[in-house]
């Protein structure tokens, strides 16, 4: 296993650019800013460069105010960073989630950006947040709260500028609405001003499941380096939503045994392995949660993490590995289909114990993939097939991959340090080739 470079202090950097927000958002931003410090101490940075990529290029911040069904009003905050452009247009996906700040909206603003230079394509680094929980509003309100927010940050969006896609709390129907509010203001029709569409408006074949389709692929690929066949593996998957539910799908098609899974409310679990198709059935057409699946039996969220599989897939929100239960997983692979699962405590113990984590940013790629193959067609007005779109994104993934798994054994470090490296070291490239301005 890579054994990580020596622990080092938190930069005076970090705490300079410290802001207060929920715990969980400053502690998205802290990572974030410890691993940008981690890569740029192995590359050599200079400290501008540092501060430069430090710090994200634009940060809005709008008051989002909806009539509610009732005649009341609301107002909630919402958010658009765009961490940096050196690379291409902003690229990243809308959050709606009652805990997201602006902190954690610039720490996934970054980790874009890192993302989108690990696999090549031609974006900068954007996430745009609003903090609500959609499951409170009606369709009708969620559909104006997306389109006053949408109008709010017009001024930052388009195809040539920064580009959203589906998050946490979002999905292709919010999607639509942000095409339709930015297009009805231009006067004409802007596919390109978003990603993961429905299919009728310039979505592209393969968006849907081309997250969870990238983290098995990237799953695959380090069982390949550690020497195991799928047919021997068990995988437990937390998350069962758009990433996590496909995930399992298409670890069991590759003939892994996924002996569990969760969402929000609970997990199940089954020794054999739990019949995920029977189960993304059974939640489809009934009003069951994970725990409910009479094809398992029910286990807490902290069995699931600590259960005895060798594949972990994270697929759900931020920090969920920590000082308090690193040390329990038994897993010896972790694929990040979530952004920063992994806290940097949580890294460095899993590090100390061999355990291998395939980071987010290179992990759960797969979705910004599609989005740029989406993009591209967009801009074209043409289409690929599925089958093209399959093999573009796993061409792309397995360059990825295999660029940041030599990196790690060239260099003697971990996946995520590796990831960084490429990432931080393409953006700083072209920002240096770039100049600056004035
Ligand atoms: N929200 C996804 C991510 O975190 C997709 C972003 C995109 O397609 O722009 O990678």
């Amino acid at each position: 296993m890579n054994s990580p470079e020596p622990r080092h202090a938190k930069g005076s950097l970090l705490m300079q650019t410290q802001a207060p927000g929920s715990p969980a958002g400053s502690a998205a931003r802290e990572a974030a800013l410890f691993q940008l410090a981690d890569a740029a101490r192995i590359l050599g940075l200079d400290d501008g460069m540092h501060a430069v990529l430090a710090s994200p290029r634009r940060s809005l911040t709008v008051s989002v105010p909806l009539l509610r069904d009732d005649g009341t009003v609301e107002v909630f905050k919402g958010y658009r960073v765009q961490h940096n452009l050196a690379r291409g247009p902003a690229k990243g996906g809308l959050r709606f989630h009652p805990e997201t700040d602006v902190d954690e909206v610039t720490a996934l603003a970054m980790w874009m950006t890192w993302k989108c230079a690990v696999v090549n394509i031609p974006f900068g680094g954007a996430k745009g947040g609003v903090t609500l929980d959609p499951n409170r509003l009606s369709a009708r309100e969620v559909e104006r709260v997306t389109r006053r927010y949408t109008s709010e940050i017009l001024p930052l969006i388009g195809p040539e500028r920064d580009i959203a896609a589906p998050d946490v709390g979002t999905d292709n129907g919010t999607m639509a609405w942000i095409m339709d509010t930015y297009s009805v203001n231009a006067g004409y029709s802007v596919p390109g001003v978003v990603t993961g569409k429905p299919l009728t408006l310039g979505g592209s074949a393969g968006r849907a499941g081309a997250t969870a389709r990238g983290v098995v692929i990237a799953a695959l690929a380090a069982l390949r380096d550690a020497g195991r066949s799928p047919e021997e593996c068990t995988a437990a998957v937390q998350g069962f939503g758009k990433v996590g539910g496909l995930a399992a799908q298409y670890l069991s098609d590759a003939g892994i045994r996924v002996v569990a899974v969760s969402d929000a409310i609970g997990a199940c679990h089954h020794d054999s392995g739990l019949d995920i198709a029977a189960l993304r059935r059974d939640l489809a057409a009934e009003a069951i949660t994970v725990a409910e699946f009479e094809g398992g039996q029910p286990i807490t969220h902290d069995e699931l993490l600590t259960l005895d599989v060798d594949i972990l897939v994270p697929a759900a929100l931020s920090g969920v590995f920590d000082e308090s239960n690193a040390d329990r997983v038994k897993a010896s692979l972790i694929v990040e289909g979530a952004n920063g699962p992994t806290t940097p405590a949580a890294d460095q113990i899993f590090a100390d114990r061999g355990v291998v984590a395939v980071p987010d940013i290179l992990a759960n790629a797969g979705g910004v993939i599609v989005s740029y193959l989406e993009w591209v067609q967009n801009l074209q007005a043409f289409s690929w097939s599925e089958e093209e779109v399959h093999l573009r994104l796993r061409n792309l993934m397995d360059i990825a991959y295999s660029e940041v798994a030599s990196i790690s054994r060239e260099r003697g470090i971990t996946l995520r340090q590796a990831a960084h490296v490429l990432g931080v070291g393409r953006v700083a490239t072209a920002a240096r080739l770039r100049g600056m301005y004035p």
